[in-house]
């Protein structure tokens, strides 16, 4: 089957990472569910900015404040249009998803919880998505509710709507699970959350750099994202969230920016999103980052998409063929990212062996230790394919994945 719609020569060649030999092998790169590698126009929108325009935002009337003012907060529109924000000012600059989630946890959930109140999370969660609403739990005596996992990776409505009683106040969920690559049904939980009153909070840090992002048909209160999963640089990420709802909340850091006025006898708070916003900001990672969706959005989502589920299509098709090899997960709707083991070799010894030639895959938990022990295994190996990926990449990796359980007999 042919690449669909992507040029992936032209955009293979946008990205100096892929140029690199790894134990002179030509690198094959199937790790973006940790980090994606950064094509040119990200990298120039950064070196742009720390050439050309360096300066603070928001704060001199010199000229180069303004372009890097100007710069900055047009990367926060190209974001909002990526993910079809309503308004601009829905956008809060965050160091990536885990601060966004804590950002949210801190701020609605310090100021809307209380003892007793149920919070609503999935077993596939993201550490990043469990740890922050323990740390508010120890504080505020909460319960945390959590649904299970069924034996093909997935989790069917019903069972979010056995786990939201009168006391649920919020929803944590992810959108795509970073193990299994399950995509869970987020606009009918998000529907059901919100007949009962309950607000819902997506992490989607896997969902965002793989297929179109309408945060106002999954009719979500807020998402979580990172930067360096889309294409982006590290140290930047968002927190949407509707505009009445992040003016309901309380600044969570304080500092330069989130102010409106300063005495000693009272102080007030600028307005959405800059409250959120203390001090100075990451200013090239958000210039870097609206250059990735804007980028992202020049290929089309709907492209990426269907390129990745060929891509996915394609591995499931190898790995499945291949004595020994058990895959975690089988969910019908899920994005390219596959974890399994190998009967009999450690993940880590076949990431290793991989690595010496060429493959980068991850091996571990993947911050998702629930999950493993859901499955009973201490760790996977995962492989987790981005939009620049060819199924000739996936064939060698196969050819590489079959000489290592070959090696180990
Ligand atoms: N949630 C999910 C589903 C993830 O995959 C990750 C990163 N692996 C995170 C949250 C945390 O993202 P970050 O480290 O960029 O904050």
């Amino acid at each position: 089957m042919p690449d669909r719609t992507l040029d992936l020569d032209a955009i293979r060649s946008e990205f100096p990472l892929l140029e690199r030999r790894v134990h002179e092998q030509p690198l094959i790169y199937l790790d973006n569910a940790a980090t994606t590698p950064r094509p040119r126009p990200v990298l120039d929108a950064v070196a742009g900015f720390e050439t050309n325009f360096t300066a603070n935002v928001h704060r001199a009337v010199h000229e180069l404040s303004a372009e890097a003012t100007d710069a900055y907060e047009g990367a926060r529109k190209a974001v909002a249009t990526f993910i079809n924000a309503s308004r601009h000012e829905e956008i809060v600059w965050t160091r990536g998803t885990t601060e966004a989630i804590n950002l949210f946890a801190n701020s609605w959930g310090g100021s809307n919880l209380s003892e007793g109140d149920e919070i609503l999370l999935t077993v596939m969660e993201h550490h990043a998505n469990i740890v922050p609403w323990q740390l508010l739990q120890e504080r505020l005596g909460l319960v945390l509710n959590v649904v299970p996992v069924a034996d093909d990776g997935t989790i069917g409505l019903d069972a979010f709507l056995e786990h939201m009683t009168d006391r649920t106040k919020l929803a944590a969920v992810t959108w795509t699970s970073n193990v299994l690559g399950t995509i869970n049904d987020v606009a009918a939980i998000c529907s059901a959350a919100r007949e009962r009153g309950i607000t819902t909070l997506l992490d989607a840090a896997q969902a965002v750099p793989h297929g179109p992002v309408d945060v106002q048909a999954i009719g979500c209160d807020a998402i979580a994202f990172s930067g360096h999963k889309m294409y982006g640089p590290t140290g930047i990420g968002c927190l949407w969230a509707r505009h009445e709802l992040l003016e309901s909340m309380p600044p969570w850091q304080g500092g330069g920016d989130m102010i409106e006025k300063v005495t000693f006898e009272r102080t007030t708070y600028n307005d959405v999103p800059w409250k959120f916003e203390a001090g100075t900001p990451n200013i090239s990672g958000a210039i870097g980052l609206g250059a990735a969706t804007t980028w992202l959005r020049s290929l089309g989502m709907d492209a990426v998409s269907a390129h990745e589920q060929h891509l996915l299509l394609h591995a499931l098709k190898l790995l499945r063929g291949m004595d020994r090899v058990r895959i975690i997960g089988d969910a019908p709707h899920r994005a390219a990212v596959v974890s399994f083991l190998v009967d009999g070799i450690h993940p880590h010894d076949l990431g290793t062996f991989l690595d010496r030639h060429g493959v980068a895959i991850r091996t571990g938990h993947h911050c998702a230790w629930p999950l493993m022990d859901r499955f009973g295994v201490p760790a996977t190996a995962r492989i987790s394919m981005g939009l620049y990926n060819t199924t000739e990449e996936l064939d060698e990796f196969a050819d590489r994945l079959v000489r290592v359980i070959d090696v180990f007999g």
